[in-house]
């Protein structure tokens, strides 16, 4: 048996890094969950114009140098320069201009005195306060300089990293694709979503988990099927999107039963598939292989031992094929209430916190069949296989399962 670890590190070794397109700056679906390919440097300096920081008068310092609260200084106001104003425009010495926030500073202004250190006048204004020179001031360029690289190779794209690009004029980068995934739950019981299960059936709840799963995860669903449980049905499904897509998931069909199509499908094939067992609960039985040049994860049939393979294997592969880090996002927990772990197996356990978010206890039971205790988990505490008791008080590893944000 092969640990966690150990199988997680050999399918991302396994999988390839996507090449890089071109997306745009503006297109918030194009722009998550990519990383950039290339630096981007800004052909224009930020800010384009030195402004103003404050809403108040242009001034020069030297001409305030004498102001005080009991000795106020009065200057003349040439008039109001406002947001937006395009006029080119300069400061007699000895007067003051009306500024505001981000308005161009007139020339020969070297300093912004804050309205609130005057009388607030219009024609003339009296200043209460000397200023250092530069105050207030936003000069061009301070705070990037045209050729700056403001993205390096490798960025994840986030919310943040627009602004600097937008206002540099960069309207595309190159930013390495998003592995397209498809998704395939194999079985003969399964009807979709919607239809009422007959005796024996039950419903494809894997289908819309997985790729709920793959959106969350920053990548593309590129396909969802069904199909049933011969080896010949799955390999022709398989073979058909593996033309299309980047990566495949499938469920379902790979465990010891006596009907297990993934193992039908490639046992007398060239390809490269193996079918492993993994030192975890859930999720013991697993398979992977290449179909050509596409990865094939293929998952345990149970819906807990599939959400817990795609977030341990099949995420971390897809984000290493997105020039993402593959790591694990864990965090730690303290233990609120004592549970048993199986010994040799390292268990994923579904857990809950307690208001403050430190503290976590296990939710009552860990089947991997169990649907109404998935949906109230928050998170996956790691419990290594030579641990057969988590004791309150202990500390655990976790991956929370609505991110760590
Ligand atoms: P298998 O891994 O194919 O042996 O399936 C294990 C268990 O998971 C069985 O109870 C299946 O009915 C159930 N199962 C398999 N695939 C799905 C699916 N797509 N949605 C819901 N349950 C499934
Ligand atoms: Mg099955």
């Amino acid at each position: 048996m092969l640990t966690y670890e150990q199988y997680r590190q050999r399918v991302v070794d396994a999988v390839p890094r996507l090449s890089a397109e071109t997306v745009d700056v503006t297109d918030p679906s194009a722009l998550l969950g990519r990383v950039i390919a290339a630096p981007v440097r800004t052909a224009v300096p930020l800010p384009g114009f030195t402004n103003s920081a404050m809403d108040g008068y242009a001034v020069r310092a030297a001409d305030i140098a004498a102001a005080a609260k009991n000795a106020p200084v009065t200057l003349p106001v040439a008039g109001d320069i406002p947001a937006g104003d395009t006029r080119s425009l300069s400061l007699e010495p000895g007067s003051a201009w009306r500024i505001m926030t981000g308005a161009p500073l007139p020339d020969g202004a070297d300093t912004v005195v804050q309205v609130e250190l005057t009388d607030a006048g219009t024609e003339q204004v009296q200043i209460r306060a000397a200023q250092p020179e530069g105050t207030a001031v936003r000069r061009v360029g301070e705070d990037v300089v045209t050729g700056d690289e403001v993205l390096a190779t490798g960025t994840l794209l986030h919310p943040r990293h627009v602004p600097v690009l937008a206002s540099a004029g960069v309207q595309q980068v190159s930013a390495i694709r998003r592995p397209r995934i498809a998704i395939v739950s194999t079985g003969d019981e399964l009807v979709p979503v919607g239809a009422t299960p007959g005796h024996g059936q039950v419903v494809d709840s894997n289908g819309p988990m997985l790729a709920a799963l793959v959106q969350e995860g920053g990548f593309e669903l590129a396909d969802t099927r069904r199909v049933g449980d011969t080896g010949e049905q799955v390999r022709a499904v398989l073979t058909e999107l593996a033309a299309g897509v980047d990566l495949i998931v499938t469920t379902g069909g790979v465990s010891a039963g006596a009907f297990e199509p993934l193992k039908l499908a490639f046992e007398d094939s060239d390809e490269q598939f193996e079918f492993v067992k993994v030192s975890m609960q859930p999720g013991k039985p697993q398979g992977f292989g290449m179909l050509g040049s596409t990865p094939v994860f293929a998952l345990p049939g149970n819906p807990v031992s599939s959400l817990v393979s795609f977030l341990i294997f099949v995420a971390p592969a897809a984000r290493k094929m997105a020039g993402r880090s593959p790591a694990l996002p864990t965090a730690t927990a303290r233990v609120g209430e004592t549970w048993q772990s199986p010994p040799g197996r390292t268990q994923f356990a579904r857990v809950v916190y307690d208001d403050e978010g430190r503290v976590v206890r296990p939710i009552g039971e860990q089947g991997s069949h169990v649907l109404g205790g998935l949906a109230g988990s928050q998170a996956l505490a790691i419990v290594p296989g030579d641990t057969t008791e988590v004791a309150v008080g202990e500390t655990v590893s976790v991956i929370p399962l609505d991110g760590l944000a």
